[in-house]
């Protein structure tokens, strides 16, 4: 209780000045991520966009109702679960009604706008409002749209594959009618459905498109879409997304910020040990079935002194408090971090025996990583030709887009495939990815079950 009332009173104290979630929610976080040129634009291509004003957060804040306790439980201080109230739909099965609608989060905010080029609230409102009916994910919809948009501009896809849907960038109405569609299980929409990793295989199997350009342009690791975040200036956030169990979503590793703008993390083993800290931190909170936004979106005001701010130790503290006071148990932060690695391990290792769940399920599309054409390049151009320069200690002076293009991804790809041998070394996995038999024993995770599948797999 006394964590409580301190939690609380930071809620009220500090909440309007630090994240705003209680006015804004997640999508206080829009015009931020667009600062830090961090928003997903056009399939992934770009971080911002002019228009994003459109989309900022206090935009979002006027539509919310607000006022009223709006948590997803009705005990939570921070209460950032917004809604959209009386809202009239212009399509679909439920035209003309009046609706309540359940957001938009940040991520919707991004997916089903700013990934497609759609700098338009109404449509995010009405597209999350029919994502929720019928049952869609917002992030994976909005990443397969980004997708096939781009590969209509592209002219891999065009009017007659489409069924007459025109899906450039910024097509907000045919976007609306390929979610319908996809209800419906009609049309492109449907097959739109199938998600990103099944289109790519489609489009290759029918001879559209070039296979490579597919293969970087495609969101997707292992079968899942890509969340909202712009990774490539963040090897760490590269490795948040793609070595993850479940596939490239936000819940495992957030690193952007101490990674790209704090700098906080800066040799492949401070990366490799937060790689390993987080993805275990986070996952703790869905084992005891704790809302994990309470943990760092608001900060006790010391906690810019703390030893590793990041961890915020003071909240760590709360929930190592917390456990003790509701089990009755002897608890610490180290048995955290324990406790998650058994089921963390325990997954990657159901990974393996469902055929996944080695290091060549851990690649990355490569526009997670860097510039796939020439408009990114060029529209970023003064940022990458400094780090040709200063990072890479190769001089781009009188070279070609394209060949300055190809260094950045041999070295990108490079600086890829170090951080995986530094995170599987610092999980206690082999080159391959593999929890190492030892490390099993090490966390009392030595099961037959598990023996028999690890052991073919040891160096
Ligand atoms: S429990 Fe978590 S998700 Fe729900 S309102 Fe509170 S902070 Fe938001």
């Amino acid at each position: 209780m006394e964590r409580g009332q301190r939690f609380n009173r930071e809620m009220r104290e500090l909440d309007d000045k630090q994240a705003e979630m209680r006015t804004k929610g997640t999508a206080h976080l829009t015009n931020i991520m667009n600062d830090y040129d961090l928003l997903p634009v056009n399939n992934f291509k770009f971080g911002s966009h002019p228009d994003a004003y459109k989309i900022h957060s206090e935009v979002y804040k006027a539509r919310f109702t607000q006022g009223i306790p709006d948590g997803c439980w009705i005990g939570c201080n921070m209460a950032c679960a917004k809604g959209v109230d009386n809202y009239l739909l212009r399509t679909g099965p439920y035209a003309n009604n009046k609706v309540i609608v359940d957001g938009p989060e940040y991520e919707t905010a991004s997916s089903l706008g700013s990934i497609a080029g759609i700098f338009n609230p109404d449509f995010t409102i009405e597209a999350n409002f029919y994502c929720d009916t019928y049952g869609i994910c917002t992030i994976t919809w909005g990443t397969i749209l980004g997708f096939v948009m781009e590969c209509y501009e592209n002219g891999i896809l065009n009017e007659e594959r489409t069924g007459g849907l025109k899906l450039n960038f910024g097509n907000a109405d045919d976007a609306m009618e390929l979610l319908h569609q996809l209800a419906r299980g009609e049309g492109f929409g449907k097959t739109a459905g199938m998600g990103v990793r099944k289109l790519k295989e489609m489009f290759i199997a029918n001879g559209w498109g070039d296979p490579k350009f597919l293969q970087d342009i495609g969101m997707e690791n292992k079968g899942l879409e890509y969340s909202q975040y712009v990774s490539k200036e963040s090897l760490a956030q590269q490795g948040g997304y793609a070595l993850t169990n479940k596939g490239p979503q936000h819940d495992e590793a957030w690193l952007i910020f101490m990674d790209m703008v704090n700098n906080q993390i800066p040799t492949f083993e401070d990366k490799a040990e937060a790689l390993h800290y987080f993805p275990m931190f986070r996952t703790w909170f869905g084992l005891v079935g704790l809302c994990k936004l309470p943990w760092n979106d608001v900060e006790p005001e010391s906690n810019q002194d703390a030893d590793e701010p990041a961890k915020v130790p003071e909240h760590v503290d709360n929930y190592v408090t917390i456990y003790k006071a509701v089990t009755g148990k002897d608890f610490d932060k180290e048995e955290m971090i324990r406790q998650s690695e058994r089921v963390y391990n325990f997954q990657r290792i159901f990974n393996l025996r469902r055929g996944y769940g080695t290091r060549q399920f851990d690649a990355q599309p490569y526009r997670a990583a860097g510039p796939v054409t020439i408009e990114e390049y060029e529209s970023r151009a003064e940022r990458y030709d400094k780090q040709l320069k200063e990072i890479i200690g190769w001089d781009p002076e009188g070279k070609s887009t394209e060949e300055k293009m190809a260094k950045h991804r041999e070295h990108r790809e490079l600086q890829y495939e170090k951080l995986l041998d530094a995170v599987y070394k610092r999980r206690g996995w082999t080159k391959n990815g593999v929890p190492k038999l030892e490390h099993l024993k090490s966390l009392g995770m030595d099961l037959p079950e598990l023996i028999e599948l690890v052991e073919p797999y040891q160096e």
